[in-house]
């Protein structure tokens, strides 16, 4: 198989109450892995084959190989976005262009729940970098992902219903509510690529 399912970073009771054991277990072990499962079926006949970066093919592919593999790599950044010891507020840059670019950290935080709660179907609410190192919210339906449309994604939450279902049923308000309380936000600021272009302080200290 040429990709694998890679490693959950924490236990899957690790994100309780937030996200339960059993729908860390179904979302990591059932759908998760179905992508990757889905990708390596898929890729068998196609250029892709011996493609070992599950980004080029998230970059490059369509269809049906291309639903797959950006729910892949869409999953595996789900997972990195959140830490057990995860909350609190963001810090350093990230907190000055949240700031700058929302207004406030509560200011963002409703437009982002905005976003999560109105999304109609299923799909994916991003925190992404444009190429002018500005901060915007990006929903993209089903798998789409935005490395597809040139901006660097910084956090994101899953709003398909797998994702909430078995601990919220049709409540997706509590599960975007909830979504802050294990958010790794020294992981989401090392995402940033452009803070130089943005001109903000931390960049000349
Ligand atoms: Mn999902």
């Amino acid at each position: 198989m040429t990709f694998t399912l890679p490693p959950l970073p924490y236990a899957t009771d690790a994100l309780e109450p937030f996200l339960s054991k059993k729908t860390v277990e179904y979302h990591y072990g059932k759908h998760h892995a179905a992508y990757i499962e889905n990708t390596n079926k898929l890729i068998r006949d196609t250029h892709f084959k011996d493609c070992k970066n599950l980004e080029d093919i998230v970059l490059h592919s369509d269809g049906n190989l291309y639903n797959n593999a950006a729910q892949a790599w869409n999953h595996d950044f789900y997972w990195h976005c959140f830490s057990p010891k995860g909350g609190g507020m963001p810090n350093g840059v990230l907190a000055e262009k949240i700031e700058k670019d929302f207004g406030s950290f509560d200011e963002f935080k409703t437009k982002f729940a905005i976003a999560a709660t109105s999304l109609f179907g299923s799909g994916w609410i991003w925190l992404v970098e444009n190429n002018d190192g500005r901060l915007e919210i990006f929903p993209t339906a089903n798998a789409d992902n935005p490395l597809r449309f040139g901006r660097n994604p910084i956090l994101v939450c899953d709003v398909w219903e797998h994702a909430y279902y078995l601990d919220k049923q049709n409540r997706r308000t509590e599960y975007v509510n909830e979504f802050w309380d294990k958010i790794d936000w020294d992981a989401a600021t090392a995402r940033l690529k452009n803070c130089k272009a943005y001109n903000c302080k931390s960049c000349f200290v």
